[in-house]
């Protein structure tokens, strides 16, 4: 071992890299870690972190509204500036925290783009570092759009630097990032045109969800257009002019695009060395997150899977026990919950009502769309949808979807239910906590 400068040097300090850096240090690892930007990576600076702050700020929009149903006078104002400003001081002392995570548990911190020169080796800075193993965990990046103009195309990193809020934004996509983002922008005010190629928002999603959160996406204001393409985008004196498939032309202020992310592989020189990458240059791994190369290791969305943070830590933590513990942290990646932090929130679990139709020989479903309780007294336009997808055959839940407030913290709950294998039997007898939304999943019939 002594022959190498570490036993693990890792490259990217996001939310895989950090983890396992940290992680296999205290289990007594000599490890390193190499990060050309902020540490912690999309989720902190870029991603989960900041967007959910943005979602919180802009949500006061709707709560201001509703106050006033219950007697309060609000003579309040926004002001973007003070939002930014605190989002950028909260995040600076997240970076703070990383930092001293890492000297706390005695990772070397190297500054800079890293890049793989052997299978043992590693540049930074035009410095050589050699390593038993090396952990890739360089994340994942927004996919730019190949239109003529697309020099002016800006991604979800821009909404997070903005000085002063667009009038008109233009959103380019319609996954999870998008409609973040656009909502946040809608929320506060700009008026927020979205376009995207497919039939409906979020593929992948329960059709009813999906719908549903069209509905009240543009009831809160924003303009949808499906099935619709931008073919070119140009600047102009004022803004930019954005030219659709149908000939129309949109004015926008604001470009935003957001259809996909993926891996960032470039200029690590993994191809060189021999390592595998897949169809969209993610790196190809072993159920213990080993490459075609075994000195060399990915986890979290380097890897072109499931791109989210509690997947890139879950990942981290079972490589590190794997090879520098007891072997014993398993990734499971079946029924992962996840949301959508648009207004309202969306979140689920499990199969959609067409998955498990494709999966199962007979399936229940159960739903049911309310106005919450909430909003009765300020008559806001808004509406919750809960449904669940039971496997007929054995009574199990394997589906659980809601649109509406606190979604995604009770989602998260209900995960861990359908984990343990709850049928819809213990649903029903449950007893609920009444009034909330939530006692609505205990209560379908
Ligand atoms: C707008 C947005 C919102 C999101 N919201 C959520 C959410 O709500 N919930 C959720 O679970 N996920 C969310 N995600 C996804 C989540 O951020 C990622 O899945 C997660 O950060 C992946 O972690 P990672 O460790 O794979 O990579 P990252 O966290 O992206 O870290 C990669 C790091 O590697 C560094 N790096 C890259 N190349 C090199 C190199 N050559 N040398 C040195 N350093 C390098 C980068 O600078 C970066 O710091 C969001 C993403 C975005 C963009």
């Amino acid at each position: 071992m002594a022959e190498y400068d570490y036993d693990l040097f890792v490259v990217g300090a996001g939310s895989g890299g950090v983890r396992a850096a940290r992680v296999a240090s205290e289990l007594g690892a000599r490890v390193a870690i190499a990060e050309m930007d902020r540490l912690g990576g999309t989720c902190v600076n870029v991603g989960c972190i900041p967007k959910k702050l943005f979602v919180y700020g802009s949500h006061f929009s709707y709560d201001l509204d509703d106050a006033r149903g219950y007697g309060w006078s609000t003579g309040s104002s926004f002001d973007w500036a003070t939002l930014r400003a605190n989002k950028d001081r909260e995040i600076a002392r997240l970076n703070r925290i990383y930092e001293g995570l890492l000297e706390g548990a005695g990772v070397d911190r190297l500054r800079g783009r890293a890049r793989l020169v052997g299978a043992h080796t590693i540049e930074i800075e035009g410095t050589q570092r050699s390593a038993e193993r090396i952990l890739i965990a360089t994340g994942g990046r927004a996919v730019e759009p190949e239109i003529p103009g697309s020099e002016h195309a800006l991604t979800s990193n821009a909404v997070f630097s903005l000085d002063e809020l667009p009038k008109r934004m233009l959103v380019v996509g319609a996954g999870y990032i998008a409609l973040e983002l656009g909502s946040v922008l809608c929320a506060l005010g700009v008026d927020v045109t979205l376009v995207h190629r497919g039939d409906e928002i979020l593929r992948g999603f329960d059709h009813d969800l999906r719908c549903h959160l069209h509905d009240e996406l543009e009831a809160k204001g924003m303009h949808i257009l499906l099935e619709t393409r931008v073919e070119e985008l140009r600047k102009t004196g004022s803004g930019f002019e954005v030219r659709l498939n149908d000939g129309k032309v949109l004015e926008t202020d604001f470009p935003m695009f957001a259809i996909g992310r993926e891996p960032n592989v470039e200029g690590l020189g993994l191809e060189d060395i021999g390592v595998e990458l897949g169809r969209r240059g993610g790196i190809v791994v072993n159920d213990n997150f080993t490459s075609s190369v075994p000195s060399i290791h990915a986890v979290g969305d380097v890897t072109d899977r499931i791109q989210l943070t509690p997947v890139a830590l879950a990942e981290g933590m079972h490589f590190v026990h794997h090879f520098y513990g007891q072997g014993d942290h398993r990734v499971d990646y079946m029924s992962i919950p996840t949301a959508v932090f648009c207004q309202p929130e969306l979140a689920t679990v499990g199969l959609t009502e067409a998955e498990a139709w494709h999966r199962c020989q007979d399936v229940r479903v159960y739903k049911s769309v309310f106005t919450p309780l909430k909003l009765s007294l300020s008559k806001r336009n808004e509406h919750t949808i809960v449904k669940l997808v039971v496997d007929a055959s054995n009574d199990r839940v394997i589906g659980c979807h809601m649109a509406g407030h606190g979604a995604a913290e009770i989602i998260q709950g209900l995960a861990v239910a359908m984990k343990a294998g709850a049928t819809k039997a213990h649903f029903d007898a449950t007893i609920g906590i009444h009034p909330t939304s939530a006692e609505e999943f205990v209560s379908l019939c």
